[in-house]
């Protein structure tokens, strides 16, 4: 393990590492300060302790999708000299899904602006929360069984203009499915919300979120500190959708990540 642990680290810091947009990366370093400040696209991103094994740190670090290709430095300190990772930000490949409508329909109606803004600030000021307390120590699951009908990053080109991507990834759900957490942590937003319908936010800590949207039933309250697969509510088609399905996506330091990548990663890396 140390060999494997070592030789990687020797290849990173010769090669560095590709990250395509969209995606994420789990670094895993022994020869870190514990408090060191780690650096990327000018975000700071703290390393957390390995739950597995408390000498090694993990650096979960989110590459935007619109993020500009080229190289990065990831930045850190190890016996309080600097050190640094190269970072090579790939192409994401992701389909594009065209879509032809009424110029009319793309724009919310004027009235809901106002609440449409407010959520948004409201989100917002959670993902960019860093939270000290580190609520997971098992590997993610998904929050149910069923068919992807939706990946993540598809780009959503209204009238030939790139409007959107998709945040996240949808599973084939009908209403009432029972939701479950995908690892545990505190809930911190249960509403309903003008797009994302019926809404649960969980807080796994350092940064991370998980989100659950278009439900149709919430067992769970804001403050509740919930395990890994306890049932959150029930799937819905609330909010702006075409049917019923469950949107689950994952926030990192406020960076949209491709989800179900994150959770390979990070089970594979973390967990294997
Ligand atoms: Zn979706």
């Amino acid at each position: 393990m140390k060999i494997f642990i070592f030789l990687a680290f020797f290849a990173l810091s010769l090669y560095g590492i590709d990250i395509f947009q969209g995606k994420s990366e789990v670094i895993i370093l022994e020869n870190i300060d514990k408090n060191s400040v780690v650096k990327f696209q000018n975000k700071v991103i703290k390393p957390i302790p390995n739950p597995l094994d408390k000498k090694q740190m993990l650096i979960l670090l989110p590459v935007d999708y619109k993020s500009l290709l080229g190289e990065y430095k990831l930045e850190y300190l190890h016996n309080n000299s600097k050190k640094s990772i190269l970072i090579h930000v790939k192409k994401g490949i992701y389909k594009k899904e065209e879509l032809r409508v009424n110029p009319k329909k793309v724009n919310p109606p004027k009235e809901m602006l106002e609440q449409i803004q407010k959520e948004y600030k409201e989100a917002n000021a959670i993902y960019d929360t860093n939270g000290e307390k580190i609520y997971w120590a098992k590997p993610f699951i998904y929050p149910l069984e069923s068919e992807i009908t939706s990946n993540f990053g598809n780009a959503r080109v209204f009238n030939d203009t790139l409007k959107s991507y998709h945040s996240g990834v949808d599973f084939r759900a009908q209403v009432g499915t029972p939701i479950k957490a995908t690892n545990d942590g505190k809930v911190v937003l249960v509403k309903e919300r003008y797009y994302a319908g019926g809404s649960v936010i969980i807080d796994h800590g350092n940064g991370l979120y998980s989100c659950y949207f278009h439900m149709s039933k919430f067992f769970v309250k804001v403050g509740d500190i919930v395990k890994q697969a306890e049932v959150l509510g029930l799937s819905g088609k609330s909010g702006r959708v075409t049917g019923p399905h469950l949107h689950f996506s994952f926030k990192l330091f406020n960076t949209t990540i491709d989800p179900l990548d994150f959770i390979t990663k990070v089970n594979t890396s973390v967990f294997n």
